[in-house]
């Protein structure tokens, strides 16, 4: 039994394409009023980029182990 190296996918993060804002699932993000925990996913239909506006599908994941 592991507990302490799970790979959850809720906690991928995502960047923004046009700006590099980078939504962290842990965190959430205060700007949009997105408590942490929440997943990209789960994220509201209209949410957009706090920094640029920019729409969701212009968010791509982020991968930080390359
Ligand atoms: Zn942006």
């Amino acid at each position: 039994m592991q507990d302490s190296q799970q790979e959850q996918p809720e906690a991928q993060a995502w960047i923004c394409l046009e700006c590099g804002y980078i939504y962290d699932p842990a965190q959430g993000d205060l700007e949009t009023n997105i408590p942490p925990g929440v997943c990209f996913d789960k994220l509201p239909g209209d949410w957009c980029c706090p920094v640029c506006n920019g729409a969701m599908s212009q968010f791509i994941k982020f991968e930080s182990q390359l």
